[in-house]
């Protein structure tokens, strides 16, 4: 069942949403080469709670960790660790809170020092996958529209969409209804209606869209361990353009 958000419950979800997107700039500024992923971990877990939010992933089906670090062609879940980031890595770093009862969700990868240039080309057309998918967010379209969207531009972009691991709605739940692919055909699924609330994350490969889960059994890695990269936003759809809930 697709829940549609009151006006009070979306400023509740701004709220949580402004505080993963203040995560998000703070762990920014730590990411350089020599840095543990652990310590990322620490620093958001901290922040958030500083914020009176909760780290929603902590403890999420038993994710042991505050949030998700992916390096390189780990797609997302990654856990973190001691492992130290080192120039050329890039690095997917999936945030969530809980406050007041509603969630916000978001990720980003980030360059570690200089990467080079096709990699660059990856985070950028994943990000601009995001944006540019934002046209069919509206009243009026309907749900694969925004899935066709992506798949259509990050394939002619040259690059590769994950199927197994798709968006979501989100509200007083993490996960919610509907699941929000980053592929298929246009004109399918249920039509976009205010107080819809949706984290909408492109995952990105730059070879084959297949994906494959480590025997940690959280951290999923690309089948030809080619580079992946993750670009996430909480969106909530209005009579206009859709609100970002999750950018500063
Ligand atoms: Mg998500």
């Amino acid at each position: 069942m697709i829940t549609y958000k009151s006006d009070q419950e979306i400023i509740i979800m701004r709220q949580a949403g402004r505080m993963v997107a203040s995560t998000h700039q703070m762990l920014s500024k730590l990411i350089r080469p020599g840095i543990t992923t652990a310590e990322l971990d620490v620093a958001a877990e901290k922040f958030i709670r500083s914020q009176g939010g909760e780290p929603a992933f902590k403890g999420y089906h038993g994710f042991p960790a505050s949030i998700c670090t992916s390096i390189n062609e780990e797609v997302v879940h990654g856990i973190p660790s001691l492992r130290r980031l080192k120039e050329g890595d890039i690095i997917s770093i999936d945030v969530g809170v809980r406050y007041k009862g509603y969630y916000g969700d978001a990720a980003v990868t980030h360059p570690v020092g200089e990467i080079n240039s096709n990699v660059e080309k990856l985070l950028e057309i994943t990000r601009q996958s995001f944006y540019q998918c934002l046209t069919y967010a509206r009243m009026g379209y309907r749900l694969s529209d925004i899935s066709h969207s992506i798949q259509n531009y990050v394939e002619s972009q040259g690059f590769n969409v994950v199927r197994n691991y798709v968006g979501h709605g989100i509200g007083s739940e993490m996960h919610e209804e509907p699941q929000v692919p980053n592929f298929g055909k246009p004109g399918r699924g249920p039509r976009l209606e205010k107080g819809m609330t949706l984290a909408i994350e492109p995952m990105v490969n730059a070879g084959t869209w297949k994906v494959e889960t480590l025997e940690d059994k959280w951290t999923v890695v690309t089948s030809d361990r080619s580079f992946s990269a993750h670009f996430e936003h909480t969106i909530a759809i209005g009579e206009g353009d859709p609100e970002v809930l999750t950018e500063c």
